[in-house]
């Protein structure tokens, strides 16, 4: 179980969610990502195997700046899949949800087997891709991101401590646990989330701690 950064705020959010995740780089990991949601509301991602710092050259290497106001970033440890730049998180959902998750879904296999059947097409080996997958499969309803989510977590088994994000909802991030540790951080300049409050103090000393 690893690290979780994530936020909106009212600059380009890429920076922090960087630093965050080498706040969280105590706890080891084996590979780290972030994905920001750009202004044209497409994602951004980049994913590296080994150090935060790896990360963060992939990133400044690019033409292409990685700039938005909403994210979420990860540092994982592997559970399911070995380590390795496609099963890094954050993973994605037909472009449309994008997940972070700390810990381990249990019924992933019988998930996927199903996801398969419904057309999903899966790009890592890990248990968290599923996720990601379910919440697409709720949105195609056309409820919101927050039922979305709560109708997808209802079928996982396991444990989770998970950062979302959708391209068709530009304004929200959502965060939900059960046995993973996470937190809202709050302040004037944005919201966060994160799995560990040592992430986010640079920007706020307000949580909360979500039971
Ligand atoms: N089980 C997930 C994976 O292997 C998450 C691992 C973690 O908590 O870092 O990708």
């Amino acid at each position: 179980m690893c690290g979780i950064v994530g936020g909106i705020t009212n600059k380009n959010i890429t920076p922090l969610l960087l630093h965050g995740l080498k706040l969280l780089e105590y706890r080891g990991y084996d590979s780290s990502g972030l994905i920001v949601l750009s202004k044209n509301s497409s994602f951004d991602r980049a994913r590296s195997v080994g150090k935060v710092y790896k990360l963060e050259k992939n990133i400044n290497s690019r033409k292409k700046p990685i700039l938005g106001n909403i994210g979420i970033a990860h540092t994982r440890w592997a559970t399911h899949g070995e380590p390795s730049n496609l099963n890094a998180h954050p993973h994605i959902s037909k472009n449309s949800v994008s997940v972070v998750h700390n810990g381990i879904i249990e019924n992933y296999l019988e998930l996927k087997n199903l996801q398969l059947k419904q057309g999903y097409k899966f790009s890592s080996d890990t248990d968290t891709e599923v996720i990601a997958h379910a919440i697409d499969f709720e949105l195609q309803s056309n409820i919101s991101l927050i039922e979305s989510v709560q109708k997808a977590v209802s079928s996982l088994e396991g444990s989770y401590g998970l950062g979302i994000v959708s391209s068709s909802f530009p304004d929200r991030i959502i965060a939900t646990r059960k046995g993973s540790p996470l937190l809202i951080g709050i302040s004037e300049n944005g919201n966060y989330i994160a799995s560990d409050q040592m992430a986010l103090l640079s920007e706020t000393k307000k949580f909360i701690f979500l039971e």
